[in-house]
C-alpha cells in the first residue's frame, strides 16, 4: 500500500491517520466489546479525507444491523464524497437484509476503498470488482493477518460450510 502520511498527528479537533493507522482503528472498531463472534463477520470501517482527516467511522453490531460501511456512511452524510473508505473486510456485493455495501459506497461518492480481507463468502464476494467497475481505486490485503485474527471464529465457520 502507499504510505501517504506519517504517524497520527493531533491538531485541534482533527485526527489525521495514515491508511494503515485507519485500518488498525477499523479493526479495533470491528472487535468492539459486545459484538458477537458470529454468525456475521466483525467489520469496522473508517472514512478518511484526502489529507488523512477522520471523517466518520462505523462498525457492524451483529446480524440484522447495518453493515460497518453503511454505519460509517450514515455518520458521514454528504461528507463521504471523495473519501477513502478503510474497511476490515471486502465490501459485500449482495443484497441481504441490508443493501450491498459496494453499491452504497459508489452512491456516496467514495473515491478509494482499502480493505484487509477478501470476502470468502461465495454469496457476498465480488464487491471489489463492482467498485473497480465503477471507477473506484481498490486495494486489498492491508493488515490482512490482523483482520483474520479478528474474524478467526467466523472464518472457521465458513471453512466448515456453516
Ligand atoms: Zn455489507
Amino acid at each position: 500500500m502507499t504510505e501517504v502520511l506519517s504517524a497520527a498527528q493531533e491538531a485541534p479537533g482533527v485526527v489525521r491517520l495514515s491508511e494503515a493507522e485507519a485500518m488498525r482503528r477499523a479493526l479495533r472498531l470491528a472487535a468492539t466489546p459486545g459484538v458477537p463472534l458470529g454468525p456475521n463477520p466483525r467489520v469496522g470501517c473508517v472514512l478518511l479525507a484526502d489529507d488523512g482527516a477522520l471523517v466518520a467511522e462505523g462498525f457492524h453490531r451483529g446480524a440484522g444491523t447495518a453493515h460497518a460501511e453503511a454505519d460509517a456512511l450514515w455518520h458521514a452524510g454528504e461528507a463521504a464524497r471523495g473519501t477513502t473508505a478503510v474497511v476490515t473486510l471486502e465490501p459485500c456485493n449482495h443484497t441481504g437484509r441490508t443493501g450491498p455495501c459496494a453499491k452504497a459506497l459508489i452512491k456516496a461518492g467514495v473515491r478509494r476503498v482499502v480493505y484487509a480481507l477478501s470476502d470468502p463468502n461465495p454469496v457476498a464476494r465480488g464487491g471489489a470488482d463492482t467498485l473497480r467497475a465503477a471507477g473506484i481505486e481498490v486495494e486489498g490485503g492491508v493488515l490482512e493477518a490482523e483482520a483474520r485474527e479478528v474474524n478467526a471464529a467466523w472464518l472457521a465457520g465458513i471453512r466448515r460450510g456453516a
